[in-house]
Formats: C-alpha cells, sequence, structure tokens
C-alpha cells in the first residue's frame, strides 16, 4: 500500500479501493507508524540556536493566526537557527539583505544575517548546509551570503517558484526573482539539493516533512537527539498558532485544515509542544536562555 500527501497536504491511499473512512483511518495509522520508526535516536546530538537579525514591529496577528481579532498587533521578530553537530554547521533558512524589501517592511534592528550567524560563533564560510524552509524574500534571501553552503529545498518548491509561479495564473507574493535565480544558478554549480517529499532525511539525524502548505511546497524539520525539537519556521509563525488551534497563513485558503493537522504532527514529533520552535515569534527568545540575539535552544555537551 502506498501512503502519500495529496497536493493539498491531506492524507490519501493511493492503491485501496477500501471504504473511505477504513481508508483514510489505515493511511492516519500508517503516517503515525511511519512518523515513530523514523522517530529514532539520532546519530547526531545538535546544539541549536535561534538567532533574531531583526524586529519586525507592529505585525497584524491576523496575517499570522488565521481567525485572530482583526486589528491585534505584535512585535516579532526575523530569525534563523543554526545547528552544529556531527562535523557540520546547517543553517534552518538564510533570512536576506535585499533593498527593496526594507522599503516594504518596518524592518528594525537589523543586521545581516552571516553577520548575526557570525555571533554564535560560526563565520559565512564555516556554514556547510543551509535547508530552506520556502521560498518567501526573508528566508531564502540569504542564500548567496554563505559561499561554501550546500542548499537543500523541496523540489516541489523548487520546480514551482522557478516555473509556474511566474505563468499566468500562477502566484508569487513573497518571492524575490533574486533569490530563484540565484537557486537556479547554485544548482548549475552542484551546490543544490532537491528534497523529494515528506518524511525523508536529509542529513544525519534530521528529517524533512511537508504538508503545511505556508508556500507551494514548505517544509519543516526534526531535529532528533535527547530530546528532539521540530523547527517549523513559517510553518507556525507563533506559539498562538499551536495553543489556539489556528492555521497560520498559507497558499490558499483551502490549505487551513492541512496546516492545523500538521501542527498536531510536529508536536507529536517533537514530544512537545514546547518543542516546536515557530517561524517569527520573538517568544522563543524568551523562552530559552539569551546571548545577545542568540537564544540557546539546546546545547550540546560536544559542541
Ligand atoms: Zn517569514
Amino acid at each position: 500500500m502506498r501512503i502519500a500527501f495529496d497536493s493539498r497536504g491531506s492524507l490519501c491511499d493511493l492503491s485501496s479501493t477500501m471504504p473511505r473512512t477504513y481508508r483514510t483511518l489505515t493511511a492516519l495509522a500508517a503516517i503515525l507508524l511511519a512518523d515513530a520508526l523514523w522517530a529514532q535516536p539520532s546519530p547526531v546530538e545538535y546544539s541549536i540556536y535561534a538567532i533574531r537579525y531583526a524586529n519586525s514591529p507592529g505585525d497584524l496577528v491576523s496575517s499570522m493566526v488565521i481567525g485572530a481579532p482583526s486589528g491585534e498587533k505584535l512585535d516579532t521578530v526575523y530569525a534563523v537557527w543554526l545547528l552544529r553537530g556531527g562535523g557540520r554547521n546547517i543553517l534552518f533558512d538564510s533570512g536576506f539583505h535585499r533593498e527593496r524589501w526594507f522599503k516594504q517592511w518596518n524592518i528594525e534592528d537589523y543586521l545581516r544575517p552571516d553577520q548575526a550567524v557570525a555571533l554564535a560563533g560560526v563565520k559565512a564560510e564555516q556554514v556547510t548546509d543551509i535547508i530552506i524552509s520556502h521560498a518567501h524574500w526573508d528566508h531564502m534571501g540569504g542564500i548567496d551570503l554563505f559561499s561554501k553552503a550546500t542548499v537543500w529545498i523541496q523540489k516541489g518548491e523548487f520546480e514551482y517558484y522557478s516555473g509556474a509561479a511566474w505563468q499566468p495564473g500562477g502566484r508569487h507574493g513573497g518571492i524575490d526573482p533574486e533569490d530563484v535565480q540565484e537557486l537556479v544558478r547554485l544548482n548549475t554549480v552542484g551546490r543544490l539539493r532537491l528534497v523529494d517529499g515528506d518524511n525523508v532525511e536529509i542529513l544525519p539525524g534530521i528529517r524533512a516533512y511537508t504538508g503545511p502548505r505556508h508556500t507551494f511546497a514548505s517544509q519543516y524539520i526534526r531535529v532528533g537527539g535527547n530530546p528532539p525539537f521540530v523547527l517549523a519556521s513559517d510553518n507556525v509563525d507563533l506559539y498562538r498558532n499551536i495553543t489556539e488551534g489556528k492555521s497560520s497563513a498559507t497558499f490558499s485558503n483551502d490549505d487551513h485544515s492541512a496546516n492545523i493537522a500538521q501542527q498536531q504532527r510536529m508536536i507529536r514529533l517533537a514530544g512537545s509542544p514546547e518543542r516546536v520552535i515557530p517561524g517569527h515569534d520573538a517568544l522563543q527568545f524568551q523562552r530559552f536562555p539569551i546571548e545577545g540575539r542568540v537564544a540557546i535552544i539546546k546545547r550540546a555537551e560536544t559542541n
């Protein structure tokens, strides 16, 4: 039997003619089993850091927590996450630096992401890998700042935003054409890896998951270890998404229920809602010890 998420991230069973309810339950059981099987002890204990590279004052909560009161505002942050372990320095997302975005958004206390990462003790050329959660400007716009890194992105995300997104009927809000061109260039020089689908181990102990549909094929990661963490990026904008059971902003309004279902899956994969780290929530810099712009989510003994 082959189980998959369909294009909206809901469960589907590709091969069976069983009654629909039974099929759905069987598919759900298979997903739960697969998630549990792969959530085994990690070969690497990673240190995990959140690094704040800018502030975003006065954001509309309803743009991040679907159904929140209209007009409510919140100060949020722009962040990247650094994983250190097994001889690697891995970034989850890369921030941005192109001028046009400073004009469109209210950005304060900005430090270029490579300089912000250096505050955590890792120079730009020491970053070995960058896992991109999704192609938006504030997450993919820094891939050209790290000259040695291999970049990992979902195959569906790469194909859509380098192709159909720019055709009639396509959607490319929040995508910077220069970022896409850089992504294509990295592919031609052998520095791009395309992650093909859900529940894929991309580096030792680090698995990628799809389905929450913040963008066409956004992904989140589970960092195995004791304890494990899930780094959600904008698939969960704020802790409030989880505590209130509300969707983050998604590719289309049809994706809200899939987003909420994936939040529950993230909690299972992390083993606790406190270990699901959202994309733009300033609270992660209060819930964990901080050193300047760096929150120490987990410090492994060896890193
Ligand atoms: Zn974002």
